[in-house]
């Protein structure tokens, strides 16, 4: 366990409930379906609208109980000093944008981040937010991005689909020095691998429909407040929003502009999934880990695989970075055929993995991403962004590692003629 743990992360997942108390001895909070919460007093309905009246809930698009426990748990295990959570991980990240960022100002991000993040800086620069896109594996490259209009960067922890690591504790230094919000998409190592506060994270993002409910039965998504950043000093946080401690502004104005007036709210349904799935978080992202090291390996010993991506293989250009940072190496790897001309054949024969476009399920997902989530991008983009035609994107589950690499074999062995 990480020494900076106070329990284990599913020790303290496990017993949350219980430990804050619910009614009858239930091991499990209720899940709460109001939309509307009512008052005895009028007092106490003035008090909530003025910020006077601390615990309670008014309308289920700010927050209901069962999303206020789900978020008390999140920001446990990233160490934070709050927690919001959002429908979608988009709907998380968007938030931090447009809450945080005005016409004019400039966002530094990495050039390998999630498709629909790539998307959604183009929106922002019809917005007049300016975006640079670099290769972050190097931090000088933020050194050299900053202007005075510079006020965030973005990043991802192992980015999807090439598995590139950016220098996550290089940027973190930079930000502190610059004074810049630094956020990182903690989704694919999840703080069951890594806590971002460890490299200076300003904001952490996770999405919950990935290996934080890890079923495929929910989405959800969550920024986390790690509480380094100085707010006081931040120029973009509404006067309304001032009145808390400066450790709170942000979250604060994330949560009154993100959520109260965006609306893309988490449901109780959908938080009372994800903290299901969280209980079987670390179990679940070490098994899963474990079979796509194997698996990495098996590919690049076989004749009909020509790259693999992961950073748990010796010759991944971030392996020592992985090492230095992650708990493992998480379960997302990337690779092409020798002859890509067979890519969709050799999908279409695997028996276990699905063709899917998600990530962090139970079961192993593939998908071929220059012909799909990299489509729209473009062939000089998929290029810059270093996607291959042939890269398939391989999501590891939790089915036992013999039965996945036995189909895998199978199945190559059929592309490089030996069947
Ligand atoms: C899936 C994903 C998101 C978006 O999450 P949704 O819950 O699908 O909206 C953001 N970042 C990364 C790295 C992802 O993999």
């Amino acid at each position: 366990m990480d020494k900076t743990d106070k329990q284990g992360i599913t020790t303290t997942i496990v017993h949350r409930d219980r430990r804050v108390g619910v009614e009858f001895g239930a091991l499990r909070s209720p899940v709460h379906m109001s939309a509307q919460y009512g008052f005895e007093k009028v007092e106490d309905l003035i008090g909530m609208f003025q910020g006077t009246k601390k615990g309670a809930f008014n309308y289920a698009r700010q927050a209901t109980p069962t999303s206020a426990m789900l978020e008390a748990k999140i920001n446990e295990l990233e160490e934070g000093v709050g927690t919001v959570c959002f429908a979608t991980g988009m709907a998380a990240i968007t938030a931090v944008f447009l809450t945080l960022l005005k016409a004019g100002d400039h966002i530094i991000a990495s050039q390998h981040v999630f498709g629909n993040t790539n998307s959604l800086f183009g929106t922002l620069r019809q917005f007049g937010i300016l975006v640079t896109m670099d290769d972050l594996t190097d931090a000088q490259r933020v050194a050299d991005a900053i202007t005075p209009a510079t006020r965030m960067v973005f990043v991802e922890t192992i980015a999807n689909p090439g598995t590139q690591i950016v220098d996550l504790q290089g940027i973190g230094d930079i930000c502190r020095d610059k004074g810049l919000v630094y956020v990182v998409d903690n989704t694919i190592t999840s703080p069951a691998l890594f806590k971002p506060k460890r490299v200076g994270a300003t904001l952490v993002i996770n999405s919950l429909t990935k290996t934080l409910s890890g079923h495929g039965a929910a989405l959800g998504g969550a920024v986390t407040d790690t509480g380094l950043f100085d707010w006081a000093s931040y120029p973009n946080i509404a006067d309304a929003y001032r009145d808390v401690a400066p450790a709170q502004q942000g979250l604060q104005q994330i949560r009154k502009k993100g959520l109260r007036d965006m609306g893309g709210s988490l449901s109780s349904e959908h938080a009372n999934q994800v903290s299901i799935g969280m209980e079987t978080l670390t179990l679940r992202v070490r098994q899963s880990s474990q079979t796509a090291q194997a698996l990495a390996e098996f590919l690049v010993s076989h004749p009909a695989v020509g790259r693999v991506s992961y950073p748990g293989l010796p010759d991944h250009p971030q392996h020592a970075r992985a090492k230095e940072l992650f708990r493992a190496n998480a379960w997302l790897l990337s690779f092409e055929l020798r002859d890509a001309s067979q890519t969709v054949a050799f999908m279409n024969d695997l028996s276990i993995p699905i063709k899917a476009t998600g990530l962090g399920d139970t079961r192993t997902l593939v998908i071929p991403v220059a012909a799909t989530i990299f489509w729209e991008a473009g062939p000089e983009k998929r290029k810059e962004m270093d996607i291959p035609d042939g890269f398939i994107r391989v999501s590891v589950g939790l089915e036992e590692a013999d039965d996945l690499l036995a189909d895998f074999a199978r199945c190559l062995d059929k592309v490089a003629g030996k069947a």
